[in-house]
């Protein structure tokens, strides 16, 4: 599946449309064919702005949302960014783009391992995909100039702002899992950490522990 030039105009548009006007972001979201991320039936459909099903029972989020998050993040070309919850690689592939290195982590081994052997046809070289629970970060690599997490929490988890420089940012969504959550960017100051409440959206939830596949 390629994505042809009526697809792409499309795709742009769409993310336009809904608020996606960063022009940095909308660059990297055009590199990256999403359709690479999705396998089997669901391929046809992944020009279109909805989450799909990916393995271990997990989603490739809207590309929407996608946008919405990687704007947020604000990521520059100089940073090193942590991505929780991998999933089909998508959005670790779009933050490379944009970023000097992203550390992306998720709690099923398989998807990680099927993240990278996109990442490797890909030739995106600045993405690090490491099968561990992200809910404790990733300590040896801390701090980070910015954080994503893909999957809900109740709260931010502590040791995440733990490991988010002064100066830096979090974007992630919160909420109690199969009810609407909030997207939320908590930017580390000197002073504290400040919060902005962005939309309200709908993510899996993160669960502290591997996963079985
Ligand atoms: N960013 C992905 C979509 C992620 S779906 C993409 O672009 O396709 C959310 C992912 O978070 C799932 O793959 C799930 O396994 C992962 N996840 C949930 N809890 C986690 C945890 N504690 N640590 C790491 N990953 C977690």
């Amino acid at each position: 599946m390629a994505m042809d030039a009526e697809d792409q105009m499309q795709f742009l548009y769409t993310l336009r449309s809904k608020g996606v006007t960063d022009a940095r972001t909308l660059s990297a979201m055009e590199k990256v064919d999403r359709g690479m991320f999705i396998q089997g039936l669901f391929a046809e459909r992944a020009y279109e702005d909805m989450p799909l099903p990916i393995s271990c029972g997990q989603t490739i989020s809207q590309p929407s949302v996608v946008g919405l998050m990687t704007q947020a993040l604000n990521v520059q070309p100089r940073d090193k960014v942590l991505e929780v919850g991998t999933g089909s690689g998508y959005q670790a592939a779009v933050l490379s783009y944009l970023a000097r290195r992203v550390y992306t982590v998720d709690r099923y081994a398989r998807l990680v391992r099927e993240a990278q052997v996109r990442f490797n046809q890909l030739d995106l070289a600045n993405i690090t995909a490491m099968a561990i629970d992200g809910s404790f970060g990733l300590p040896d690599q801390a701090p980070f100039d910015r954080i994503l997490l893909t999957a809900a929490a109740e709260d931010p988890p502590g040791p995440l702002l733990a490991q988010l420089k002064t100066g830096g940012i979090m974007v992630l969504p919160v909420g109690q899992s199969d009810t609407v959550q909030s997207l939320i960017k908590v930017t580390k100051l000197e002073s504290g950490l400040e919060y902005e409440e962005l939309r309200s959206v709908r993510f899996v939830p993160l669960v502290e522990g591997m996963g079985q596949e």
